[in-house]
């Protein structure tokens, strides 16, 4: 069949009614109606505001979820066994039946406590993309309590159903990780002495959305105004996940610990460092740390991360599923190039990492700068097949890059 010479197959318009006309094999279409098309897929998502399917969920059985999250983060054990167990009840909770006795199940919210760096973070992030649920991170230190200059806590559901599509009955399954939640303590956990309005405030505003409740939620964020059309959100089923780093909580599990150890003499009083201390944590500690009681009580599962060590940062640049390593091996083999490095030049990665206090973030910059060089020139020499890279090339171009004049004296 011949094509309808220059007009639109929907509304009939002739080409020179309209600014781009479209041709599909038998058919145009003018932008007129792709403008239409698409108002009508948005009023069919937004339909999904107000009732919104829950998308398929199979839920893996802690060893499963366990597995899963080895193939993306290195070691943590003993969060990734908590944090299995933690997400498995949640879940269970959810997708429970109307229950006829009273047991009702509870929240599982968490909290995971652990430097900066150790993969707080991807854990949370992981979980979420296992289960296939909208995820979103929130900064603690940006939200304020109503009134006050920054974001309300609201905004951290304006980002959960952002990540949903404004799937409001997806953001309700979500998982929300809050970060820095260390940076609202208040200063002194005697409330009569110090009353700190920005960490104690936040902490009074976020208690709600901890516990469960309907939310009046901004849909683009920012600042509630009157005339703005609220979306209202249920956080009953939202997994809260908080991290924080807790600087210098380990003084406070020792001094805890030690009074509990009384009688055994001060020869008996173990060097304990920060690792091991931080394995017995308890909602005690968190408390003296200067969260408010009622959060703690609405974060009941406590866990930690290990600060890494240099054996768990090489493993990083290796290990993972989509490792660095694996990376930057497949962008070269993208140009042709069979990149081959030496297993010394990842020591040197983890040791200028660990000098430089970068940490695992700091994996990626010191490889991107051995590597850029090749980066830029290689695309275009079409001779170069293979790159292998040494400890003394990688030092070499390590030394002429910028991050190692990052290092401070
Ligand atoms: P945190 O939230 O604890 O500050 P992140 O989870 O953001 O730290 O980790 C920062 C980066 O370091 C991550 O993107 C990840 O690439 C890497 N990383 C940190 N810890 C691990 C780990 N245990 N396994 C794999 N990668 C990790």
């Amino acid at each position: 069949m011949a094509k309808k010479q220059d007009s639109c197959s929907f509304c009939g318009r002739v080409r020179t009614d309209t600014q781009l006309l479209i041709a599909g094999i038998d058919a145009y279409i003018c932008n007129h109606c792709v403008g239409q098309a698409n108002s009508i897929l948005l009023e069919e998502s937004s339909s999904k505001m107000d009732g919104g399917k829950i998308p398929d969920f199979k839920l893996m059985k802690p060893i499963e979820i366990k597995i899963f999250l080895d193939q993306y983060v290195i070691g943590q054990d003993e969060a990734k066994r908590t944090l299995a167990v933690a997400v498995y009840n949640h879940y269970k909770r959810i997708n429970q039946p109307a229950s006829r006795d009273d047991v009702e199940i509870e929240k599982s919210n968490m909290i995971l406590v652990g430097e900066t760096g150790t993969g707080k973070t991807l854990l949370a992030r992981t979980i979420a993309r296992m289960l296939h649920v909208p995820f979103a991170i929130a900064d603690a230190t940006v939200l304020t309590e109503a009134g006050y200059v920054g974001e309300d806590v609201e905004s951290i559901l304006t980002r959960l159903l952002q990540a949903a599509d404004y799937n409001v009955k997806a953001a309700e399954r979500g998982i929300v990780f809050i970060d820095e939640i260390d940076k609202i303590a208040r200063k002194s956990d005697n409330p009569s002495i110090t009353r700190d309005v920005s960490g104690e405030g936040v902490q009074q505003a976020m208690l709600k959305l901890l516990e469960g409740t309907i939310v009046n939620v901004p849909p683009q964020g920012g600042r509630k105004h009157p005339d703005q059309k609220m979306i209202q959100v249920n956080t009953k089923d939202i997994l809260f996940i908080a991290g924080g780093a807790f600087d210098g909580i380990e003084r406070i599990i020792a001094a805890r610990t030690r009074t509990n150890v009384v009688g055994y003499g001060s020869e008996k009083k173990l060097l304990i460092d920060k690792d091991m201390l931080l394995q017995y944590i308890s909602p005690a500690d968190l408390k003296k740390f200067g969260l408010i009681p009622e959060i703690v009580g609405r974060l009941p599962i406590i866990t930690f991360l290990h600060p890494l060590t240099p054996e768990i940062l090489k493993r990083i640049l290796t290990d993972p599923k989509n490792a660095l390593v694996k990376q930057f091996i497949k962008l070269f083999s993208m140009d042709g190039i069979k990149l081959k490095i030496d297993d010394d030049v990842l020591d040197l990665v983890v040791q200028k990492s660990t000098e430089f206090k970068l940490g695992a973030r700091g994996l990626r910059s010191i490889l991107e700068a051995i590597l850029t060089d090749d980066m830029f020139e290689l695309p275009s020499n079409e001779k170069v097949k293979e790159l292998h890279i040494t400890s003394d090339y990688a030092e070499e171009k390590f030394q002429k890059s910028g991050v190692s004049k990052l290092k401070i004296a």
